[in-house]
């Protein structure tokens, strides 16, 4: 890819063509939301006015349309990240992914849980066993972990980060034990940037006969995704960070670890047979889908995926690969910018956060937006990664398919005014 191919692209996206602030917009928070193409504005549009009718239910044709439009998007989304059909489990978002787990771990911790008893056993934990996680985590692959462990009686470890962000995959090796039952981790740090050993973690934990679940919010958006070849038992992401809409992600699971685990919301469209007094529940994926699912925002998100298809994740990988080496390049040379995470020329993705000394991040976020420059600041949900850093809030950009590095050269050059305009000359001095 290159800057007149992501013109073109940027034609496809009609918010990227409004002005803020009186300057054209750039915008550099695709970390936290993607914008949406036409064509997936208009998958949305077409399911409502010819389809609309709820799934799996219904005798007539507009129940039959919907209900195929909606698998066929589950078969798109799958095969996107190199599952199968009854592998992928719809949810609102990553975190109701992992929360869902979570919870049905803890179901599976109960005695006599779900409808199959003995096969729930291999999730149920107890006092003695362990969840581990690592120090830069999104809250969402954390808290549902502490809860989880509160529940149970499990303890909950995690492995640290070194002074530059990375895992120290000694103390991953040292942690991961017998004890062990669950290694959730993320794929890509959505501060850090950072692209995490999938393959090597998940080795060490399977030999340890733990099982491992990929928080892949920040690689499935942007880079090609096989998480058959990656080996993760389980993985959650985000349809509005890939060019989808918001209400939509997935829950990725083995078949046979899915078909095993007692469900998490129970109710309507996930059960074979009710009494009054007990109930059987379908295979997965159905029986982690209680009640009206987010039908057109899961064919919506079928639309987005074809359009990175089209694309090419590969090419959008490496396009991004050179907008974050020159975003972090160019914020390692300003005086007084500290960027996290992996150094210029080594691997991260195309998102950089970085602390201007002196200046508060909401600050700096102001300054950026009056330039019509979109950022995050804060702690981007991950405090325990920020306090181990030692600092509370940052700036962060991150690029997309659709961002040209004239819009990157923006960035930097506003960057470089910062401390200026604030009257910050000399290193900690200021506001
Ligand atoms: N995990 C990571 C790494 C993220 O970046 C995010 C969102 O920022 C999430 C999880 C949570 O995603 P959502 O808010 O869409 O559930």
């Amino acid at each position: 890819m290159d800057d007149v191919e992501v013109r073109r692209i940027r034609n496809d996206f009609p918010i990227l063509s409004q002005q803020v602030s009186g300057k054209p917009l750039i915008y550099l928070d695709s970390g936290a939301t993607s914008q949406n193409p036409l064509s997936v504005l208009e998958a949305e549009q077409e399911f409502y006015e010819q389809r609309n009718a709820a799934v799996h239910r219904g005798a007539h044709q507009l129940a039959v349309a919907a209900t195929d439009a909606f698998e066929h998007a589950r078969a798109t989304v799958a095969g996107f990240v190199g599952a199968k059909d009854n592998e992928l489990v719809w949810t609102a978002n990553a975190t109701a992914g992992l929360n869902l787990l979570a919870y049905s771990f803890s179901n599976a911790s109960r005695s006599g849980a779900g409808n199959q008893p003995s096969q729930a056993q291999r999730f149920a934990l107890a006092p003695g066993d362990e969840v581990l996680v690592t120090e830069m985590e999104h809250h969402a692959n954390l808290i549902p972990w502490q809860e989880l462990c509160r529940r149970t009686g499990a303890t909950l470890k995690f492995i640290p980060v070194d002074d530059d962000g990375a895992l120290r995959l000694e103390e991953a090796e040292r942690l991961i034990t017998g004890r062990t039952r669950i290694l959730a981790f993320t794929h890509v740090s959505n501060v850090l940037g950072v692209i995490n050993p999938v393959r090597e973690l998940t080795a060490l934990a399977h030999n340890a006969g733990a099982l491992v679940v990929l928080d892949a919010c920040q690689s499935a958006p942007h880079l090609p995704l096989d998480l058959k070849a990656l080996d993760v038992d389980f993985a959650v992401f985000s349809g509005h960070k890939m060019l989808g809409p918001t209400g939509i992600g997935a829950l990725y699971g083995r078949a046979e670890l899915l078909d095993a685990l007692p469900p998490f919301l129970t109710g309507g469209s996930m059960i074979t047979t009710v009494t009054m007094s007990e109930a059987r529940y379908l295979p997965a994926p159905q029986r982690f889908e209680a009640g009206t699912q987010p039908i057109s925002q899961a064919v919506a998100l079928a639309a987005a995926v074809n359009y990175l298809r089209e694309t090419g994740m590969d090419r959008i990988h490496r396009w991004e690969t050179e907008l974050g080496q020159r975003l972090v390049a160019g914020l390692d040379a300003i005086d007084g910018v500290r960027v996290l995470g992996p150094k210029p020329g080594r691997e991260r993705t195309g998102l950089a956060a970085f602390d201007v000394q002196g200046v508060h991040a909401h600050d700096v976020g102001q300054f950026l937006d009056d330039r019509g420059i979109a950022v995050r600041v804060g702690h981007h949900c991950a405090q325990p990664l920020h306090r181990r850093l030692g600092l509370t809030a940052t700036t962060r950009a991150s690029a997309y398919l659709y961002n040209t590095t004239d819009e990157v050269d923006q960035l930097l050059d506003a960057a470089g005014r910062i401390r200026g305009y604030f009257g910050v000359t000399t290193r900690g001095a200021g506001v």
